[in-house]
């Protein structure tokens, strides 16, 4: 992913303490490194075995993706200090009855989260619908997860915590993501700006203070950084036998550490978030120092061959791929191409 600085806008120049949700556990030889290409990156500072837990970091936004959330176990807890499966039988709803994507596993759970939930409540009742049938689930999701990431930053610039840390995090974090106008084709981009226009510009209903242009921007960068959840790990290779796909997504969410790792179909770390929606990093082999930390953006049982792959990572996150792995099985191709002059392609 290419490196972009991102211009600070005077409605963000409320200093946010960058204290809140720093990841929880980060592996002491795991570096934020910046590429001339790829931008930032982790590199590994000193040898790490296989097996080790690199990162455990916590969602900055995360929203539930699921059919049918009033009968689906799977759907979880809106807390974000929570995100546990809210099932059915022990779920407490929003009292204002928003929309049925919003439960808590308890009132504990329902009642710590009032005063963000409060930020979104009002907008998702008079918006979901619409939105879901004129522009579909996609879209939806992609603002549900735009105005909880304003809503966390709503609550985190209510707070008032100090601590140190080189690692970027809350708000901040959320601010350095990479991804940008440019990222993205023109009529995508055109068709953000109409959505942002229409549903998420500040007023007093929703007091996020950040001009039009500054949300665009943010959905530029969720759209490029956010993670899927699933019930199983992304990222084994060589793939088992017989292939094991990730399952259902079941949850969608922004990570402000997370997002640093670049993408390869060969990676080195496999990740899956853990039951309160944390991402974790776990290396699938020995990795040594100087060596870069990858994770796979997709499902690799999914994307198999070279073409297919690359197909898929130019439409969906705006590179073509050079991996190790693709880079060899493309120089391979050629191979067989100048043997057989004659076969189609
Ligand atoms: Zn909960
Ligand atoms: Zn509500
Ligand atoms: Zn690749």
């Amino acid at each position: 992913m290419s490196l972009v600085y991102i211009t600070t806008e005077p409605s963000d120049r409320i200093r946010v303490e960058e204290t809140i949700q720093t990841p929880d556990w980060i592996h002491p030889h795991l570096i934020e490194s910046t590429d001339a290409i790829k931008g930032r990156q982790f590199l590994v500072s000193g040898p790490i075995p296989k097996g080790a837990c690199l990162l455990v970091d916590s969602p900055y936004a995360v929203i539930p993706v699921v059919d049918e959330p009033a009968q689906n176990d799977n759907l979880i807890c809106s807390n974000p200090a929570c995100n546990r499966p809210a099932p059915c039988h022990t779920r407490t709803s929003c009292p204002n009855a928003c929309i049925p994507d919003v439960t808590w596993c308890g009132s504990i759970c329902r009642d710590a989260d009032s005063l963000r939930h409060e930020f979104e409540c009002a907008w998702l009742k008079r918006y979901a619908g619409t939105i879901r049938s004129k522009r579909g689930e996609y879209d939806f999701g992609m603002l549900w997860v735009i105005l909880r990431l304003l809503a966390a930053r709503h609550c985190q610039l209510n707070e008032r915590t100090v601590a140190e840390s080189h690692w970027k995090h809350g708000w901040s974090g959320i601010e350095s993501l990479c991804g940008s106008e440019d990222t993205w084709p023109h009529d995508m981009v055109r068709s953000w700006s109409a959505l942002v226009k229409k549903y998420l510009r500040s007023s007093s209903a929703l007091p996020h203070e950040m001009s039009a242009d500054r949300v665009l921007h943010l959905i530029c960068q969720e759209e490029a950084n956010s993670f899927g959840l699933y019930p199983r790990e992304t990222g084994h290779f060589p793939l088992p036998n017989p292939p094991v796909d990730r399952g259902e997504q079941f949850a969608a969410a922004v990570y402000p550490t997370a997002a640093i790792a670049n993408h390869s179909c060969l990676p080195n770390i496999i990740h899956k978030a853990d039951d309160k929606g944390r991402m974790v990093f776990t290396a699938s082999r020995d990795i040594f120092p100087g060596e870069e930390c990858c994770i796979s953006y997709f499902d690799l049982t999914q994307y198999t061959d070279l073409t297919s792959r690359r197909e898929h990572l130019r439409k969906s996150f705006r590179f073509v791929c050079q991996c190790e792995r693709c880079v060899s099985e493309e120089s391979g191709k050629e191979t067989e191409w100048t043997a057989m002059p004659m076969m189609d392609i």
